[in-house]
């Protein structure tokens, strides 16, 4: 099936490439080959490049260009900031503090730590919304943490934590934060000035830009080690020739997004909005999951007691929609995502819980399709109470 025939709704997993991103990338990976470390004329354009995608980033989230750090995306950004913690050798109690929703990258960079560095790592609850409870997060946090890392927004529920308050408390006791803004950035608006933190990862890909590509925003004087070595390209912190033509990409991207939000806000509003409509008239036990007011824009997870999400996934498919589970079936069992274990989500409802994120590509016709279809599939497979 081409990309034409089918309806995309997984943009939390990545997005299109914007035509724009794409065409300002081309001269890039044509004809303005030089390196942009080198020193004579014809690396100029590159160079130049370098520069002024990294003002654009940096204007798009109210950071100032020396905070902004290419990386080859949200995962080396999470590590970077996680090994951060470690490498900047603040070695107060050897404990990381982070959410019991974080993403793997996260999780498992801390997981690595633990073992290799002798730290312990907390998981700080959340209720059953996806928010993180306070009480207990400012319990943790008197105990001085080296350092503490929190999502922005969870890529499975959706749910958008308040940063700026646990940031605000983070500092209070000196202790650096970082957040996972993966799939913020380029979505709502982000100024890390009121956001409070100290790093901030993110990714091109989620919001329109190439993949393989993102940056680590770090506020200034905030002490920084290298994560991988070697030449002196991003001021000595993160060796490697940069690539060019995805740094532009993203710049690109990012901007066109940033000038779109509200746009695309209005639109994705009213796509959710049919499509939780059409499911709450035909399915009034489906459940909607995540804070449903502080959520990212398109962002839809939703749990089917009583129905295979797997099973319904690939009968989408066939029908030419993409969308994603919660819960992915191994060969002997259902594993059940630990977001929706945190969130304490029945497992009847976890095994039935898809992740519809619509993008500004959508039409409202295809959320009432998904919509459709999602109902159709539920009244054949015999589950109580559709109507
Ligand atoms: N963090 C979050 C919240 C994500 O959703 C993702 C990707 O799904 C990542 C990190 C990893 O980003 P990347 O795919 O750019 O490595």
């Amino acid at each position: 099936m081409t990309a034409k025939q089918m309806i995309y709704a997984d943009n939390a997993a990545t997005t299109k490439l914007a035509p724009e991103a794409l065409e300002a990338m081309m001269p890039f990976l044509t004809d303005e080959y030089g390196n942009p470390s080198s020193l004579y004329s014809f690396s100029r354009p590159a160079k130049k490049a370098l520069a002024d995608a990294r003002a654009v980033i940096a204007k798009c989230i109210g950071a100032s260009p020396d905070e902004i750090f290419f990386t080859s995306g949200g995962t080396e950004s999470d590590n970077w900031a996680i090994n951060n913690f470690v490498l900047a050798e603040f070695h107060r109690k050897r404990n990381i503090l982070i959410s019991s929703i974080e993403h793997h990258a996260i999780f498992n960079t801390c997981r690595k730590i633990a073992l290799v560095h002798r730290y312990t790592i907390t998981p700080t609850p959340v209720d059953d919304k996806g928010k993180i409870i306070l009480p207990t997060y400012k319990e943790y946090v008197k105990e001085c943490p080296d350092g503490i890392s929190i999502m922005l927004a969870n890529n499975e529920i959706g749910t958008i934590e308040d940063i700026t308050q646990m940031a605000d408390i983070a500092q209070h006791y000196g202790i650096p934060f970082h957040t996972d803004a993966v799939q913020v950035v380029g979505h709502i608006p982000i100024d890390v000035r009121e956001l409070g933190v100290d790093m901030l990862s993110a990714s091109a890909h989620k919001f329109n830009g190439p993949k393989g590509i993102g940056f680590l925003y770090v506020k200034q004087n905030t002490v920084l080690k290298p994560f991988i070595d070697g030449g002196q390209q991003e001021a000595g912190r993160r060796a490697g020739t940069e690539n060019v033509a995805a740094i532009v990409g993203m710049a690109t991207a990012l901007k066109l997004n940033c000038e779109r939000m509200s746009e695309n806000r209005r639109k994705l509003k009213a796509l959710t909005n049919t499509f939780k409509n059409i499911i709450s008239e035909h399915l009034p036990n489906a459940v909607f999951n995540g804070d449903q007011v502080r959520r990212l824009p398109g962002h839809i997870s939703l749990s089917l007691p009583g129905i295979s999400a797997e099973g319904l996934l690939h009968v989408l498919d066939l029908q030419g929609i993409a969308v994603s589970t919660g819960a992915a079936c191994n060969s002997k069992f259902i594993e059940i995502s630990h977001v929706l274990k945190a969130i304490d989500l029945p497992e009847k409802l976890a095994k039935g819980t898809l992740r519809i994120t619509f993008g500004p590509d959508n039409s409202v016709a295809q959320a009432q399709y998904i919509a459709d279809k999602i109902v159709e599939y539920c009244k054949t497979a015999g589950v109580k109470h559709a109507r």
